[in-house]
């Protein structure tokens, strides 16, 4: 029998093509606006998922042994770096953690309408039913929705004297917009702020009403942001591919820049790949820039960046005794 619990892409002349829960829905046909619904998720044919689903198992016999949660890593020069927050990698998760369930279709065809929804809060649906809770959203369709980490955003705070915690003064670009959703992003509450996969919130999973969205660029200037120390205070909606390549040249950079600052007079940092590094950084086409820097200055402010250790590079090298 179908299920009408499902999520909906819907069309009216007010609010355009949107994506919301059979709740809410419901709440509009009773408060009377019109409106036509285009598809439920359930209408998405199967066809279209079965590459992913191919591509995800096939990965999966490949590595053989390792476990669903892909393993942390911490090295930019790793081509890896930052993966674990994209879609893509949302898509991967989902399909691994639906083993064995009998609502995989239904979820990956959740996940597709999911996507378009602009705020992941008009996805949870209200009430209950005989079956409990009310959810158009499979649980792991939340893991492909959002990434369960927080962003490391040291490349993007101010540069400072101290050598250890200074950041390199980038722009967060592209990074500016991503979503984050937490119990409270401005320490308006009491308690510390929960990320929605957190063990320490409320028992069901995935993003809640009373949830807060905000900015990435928003919550670095909200100084009352107060964490818990278990799940980091918030989650990240998952990361385009532009959004995870320039978090991890951001990364790079800034790991060159330490590198750089770290040095001490006179010692020669007889290191071609930084020098090398630091040129692919440095050369940036109009095809990244535009990906990457939604404002001309930030490109500015990137290459000046990336030029300044360029010279300070070489200027350590000349120093350096036996050159
Ligand atoms: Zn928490
Ligand atoms: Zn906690």
């Amino acid at each position: 029998m179908p299920d009408a619990e499902q999520l909906y892409a819907v069309l009216s002349v007010g609010g355009g093509v949107e994506v919301v829960a059979l709740s809410v829905l419901e709440q509009r046909c009773a408060a009377g606006r019109q409106g036509i619904i285009l598809a439920g998720a359930d209408d998405l044919p199967e066809e279209l998922f079965e590459p992913l689903r191919q591509s995800v198992h096939d990965g999966a016999a490949q590595t053989e042994g390792t476990g669903v949660w892909a393993p942390e890593v911490n090295d930019p020069c790793d081509a890896t770096f930052g993966s674990s927050l994209s879609a893509a990698e949302g898509e991967r998760l989902l399909v691994r953690l639906c083993e064995g369930r009998a609502d995989t279709s239904r979820a990956l065809r959740t996940l597709a309408l999911a996507r378009s929804a602009a705020d992941l809060r008009d996805l949870e649906a209200s009430g209950y039913d005989e079956r409990g809770p009310r959810s158009s959203v499979p649980w792991p369709v939340w893991d492909g929705l959002l990434a369960m980490e927080q962003l490391r955003l040291g490349p993007f705070a101010p540069v400072s004297d101290d050598r250890w915690s200074s950041g390199s003064g980038l722009p967060v670009g592209v990074l500016a917009s991503v979503q984050a959703y937490t119990s409270d992003a401005a320490g308006r509450f009491e308690g510390r702020a929960h990320s929605p996969g957190c063990a320490h919130r409320r028992p069901e999973p995935g993003v809640g009403r009373y949830d807060e969205m905000v900015t990435i660029e928003e919550l670095m200037g909200n100084q009352g942001f107060d964490p818990c120390s278990k799940c980091g205070g918030y989650a990240v909606r998952r990361l385009t591919d532009a959004q995870v390549a320039y978090y991890r040249a951001a990364h790079r950079l800034h790991a060159v820049a330490r590198l750089v600052g770290s040095l001490p007079r006179r010692r020669t940092l007889s290191s071609e790949d930084v020098t090398r590094a630091l040129h692919e950084l440095d050369d940036l086409n109009a095809c990244t820039d535009a990906a990457w820097f939604p404002a001309r200055e930030q490109a500015h402010q990137w290459r000046r960046r990336a030029g300044d250790l360029g010279r300070e590079l070489q200027k350590l090298n000349a120093d350096a005794p036996g050159t």
